[in-house]
């Protein structure tokens, strides 16, 4: 998806190319190239890899355009930095994944094919583990049945000025209870979704995101979101006081 509040676009054959690299290179390394990696690899100069950087921007990708450098902050379903979910793969490290809600398509990315993700987090308000096992992005199992995903930003403020604010606020919590925890510690409510909403939720983008090359940045509109997770039986009355009943 586009950030909230631009136009439809299409990307330019060199972001789709620069994309397309640094997804395959996120999901080799669990972690993203920088400038000396991206153009041994695609022959780009450091110009053209800027450019192409700051095109991707208007996307879901994130960089801190204040740097000389561009530092690369998200690649989303990855993070650069640390974040309360941490993806493993046969017992060992290996990403931080973007957000709560991102973190359970990961396993559909084509390269993880008919692997075994395990999802290492913690409950938001009190950080005890909840670890849940992916693949293919189908549930294997979790340690906690209860195990639910808080989102704490309305769809009216998703993607302004980028997805990171957005990511921040979805995160995993115990249950229902520690969610309502959650809300109390930080002055804000939100709503929350099972692992069952969550999948459908994600899975446009985990069918589209690497698997199509030219996938499109659909703009984020907020009030088809909202009427899509109320459909998927969220309790949104949170973000839409005056709407329906669930
Ligand atoms: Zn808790």
């Amino acid at each position: 998806m586009s950030q909230q509040g631009l136009p439809p676009f299409t990307w330019s054959p060199l972001a789709l190319e620069v994309r397309q690299y640094l997804y395959q290179y996120w999901c080799q390394h669990g972690r993203g190239p920088n400038l000396r990696d991206a153009h041994e690899a695609l022959g780009l100069s450091r110009h053209d890899l800027i450019a192409a950087y700051k095109e991707l921007s208007r996307g879901e990708i994130v960089f801190d355009q204040t740097t000389q450098n561009f530092a690369m902050l998200k690649v989303p379903p990855f993070s650069s930095y640390p974040t309360p979910v941490q993806v493993w793969i046969d017992g060992a490290f290996f990403a931080f994944a973007g957000c709560a809600m991102e973190s359970v398509a990961i396993s559909r990315m084509p390269p993880f094919e008919g692997q075994v993700l395990t999802l290492e987090t913690s409950c938001a308000c009190c950080l005890e583990p909840i670890s849940i096992v992916m693949s293919d992005g189908q549930l294997v199992s979790r340690s906690a049945a209860t195990a639910l995903v808080h989102v704490s930003m309305a769809p009216q403020d998703w993607a302004i000025p980028t997805v990171m604010p957005m990511c921040d606020a979805m995160n995993w919590v115990l249950d229902a209870d520690h969610a309502q925890r959650y809300e109390r510690m930080i002055g804000r409510r939100g709503v929350v979704f099972t692992i069952e909403q969550a999948q459908p939720f994600v899975k446009g983008v985990a069918d589209n995101r690497m698997w199509d090359y030219h996938w499109n940045a659909a703009p984020l509109t907020p009030e088809p979101i909202l009427e899509a997770i109320r459909g998927l039986g969220v309790d949104v009355s949170n973000w839409d006081p005056d709407g329906p009943p669930r």
